[in-house]
């Protein structure tokens, strides 16, 4: 018996937790592009940590491509573009570079292919001005309101020092200089892209002005990471915005989301296309309603945001995520103190939640 590789694996569609996936466990290999309808392709590339791959999208444009997210600027996601260039895609131009989003595995290499094009980058502004000042922001140090942060989600002083010796600015060291102009896109925005016309929606709570396309005669929706089929998105309160409501605008984008037809086939930033938007978005609702509730009960003693790991995760929290881990444990508590369910005190710093 030999194991099948990847490519042989098979397409038949399957049913998981009420999605469907019709080109069942298919998925497209560095440096293949996958039809998946007519003048759509679907490419991957390789990222490193638990999110394994991010999901590129190639459109027909004319003689040349659309090109929907670009990966990290590390080598993995260049080799892999230089063998998409030199394979599936060799001959054609790139038009423009469309990126759903500012973090780093949808922009990374967005400057990279707009250069080697001389293609235009097309975003939200505010995506766009977000992606401009963190690869602007070079020092040495965290500011102080990154300690402010740190403590106000009760990390100790030793994990407090040793965050603040990697020092700030990672975020330009996975990412091509951003183009200094671009194409805005805004909500309710019409894209005509080959003979298809994608209708920009907008959502937030992931990031601040995320992108969606939407071929609505088609019934294909470019989902970016603001729908995924298996993981949920990370839902941070962010230092840029520390009295936030990243969990409020998530589960408001999610309803908003729930307007669209159920029928389309959507396309996710990880993992593999699928049908069954509302039965995700319930899931993806009630998840975060169900951990609030859980959350609320764990307040009945005054917690920290780190306290609250157990109960949100279901498992340790290793230091790769203790950031990420930190921040949607802060955007929970937040939550339930807008909803005044919980009320907030700072004791030196640290911000203690108890219900109420
Ligand atoms: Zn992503």
């Amino acid at each position: 018996m030999s194991i099948p590789s990847r490519a042989e694996a098979s397409a038949e569609p399957f049913t998981h937790k009420g999605l469907t996936y019709p080109f069942g466990r298919r998925v497209p290999e560095v440096g293949e592009l996958i039809p998946l309808a007519d003048g759509l392709g679907w490419a991957r590339l390789p990222v490193p940590g638990s999110l394994k791959h991010v999901n590129i999208w190639v459109l027909d444009d004319g003689p040349g491509v659309t090109i929907i997210d670009t990966g990290l600027d590390i080598s993995p996601c260049r080799e892999g573009w230089e063998a998409l260039l030199a394979g599936p895609l060799a001959g054609r131009s790139v038009t423009r570079v469309i990126v759903t989003h500012f973090h780093p595995d949808h922009i990374g290499l967005a400057g990279w292919l707009t250069e080697r094009f001389d293609a235009p980058l097309w975003m939200t502004r505010t995506e766009w001005l977000f992606a401009r000042m963190l690869t602007a922001d070079r020092r040495d140090t965290p500011p102080r309101d990154a300690f402010t942060y740190w403590r106000a989600a009760g990390w100790d002083e030793a994990r407090i020092a040793a965050e603040a010796e990697k020092g700030w600015g990672r975020f330009s060291s996975v990412v091509s200089p951003v183009p200094v102009s671009f194409v805005r896109m805004r909500e309710g925005d019409l894209l005509r892209i080959g003979y298809r016309d994608w209708r920009v929606l907008t959502g937030n709570g992931h990031s601040p002005d995320h992108a969606c396309l939407i071929d609505d005669s088609g019934g294909i929706m470019i989902a970016g990471d603001q729908v995924l089929p298996k993981i949920t998105s990370n839902v941070s309160l962010g230092l840029s915005e520390p009295e936030g409501d990243p969990l409020g605008d998530w589960l408001a984008s999610i309803a908003k989301l729930k307007t669209l037809s159920d029928s389309l086939f959507v396309l996710p930033s990880h993992g593999d296309p699928f049908t069954g938007l509302h039965a995700r978005l319930d899931a993806l609702d009630h998840g975060h309603r169900d951990r609030l509730d859980a959350l609320y009960a764990f307040l009945a003693e005054p917690r920290r945001g780190l306290d609250c790991f157990g109960i949100l995760f279901g498992r340790a929290i290793d230091d790769s995520s203790y950031g990420l881990a930190t921040g949607e444990a802060m955007a929970h508590l937040r939550r339930l103190e807008l909803e005044r369910r919980a009320v907030r005190e700072v004791r030196d710093g640290v911000h203690w939640y108890k219900a109420v």
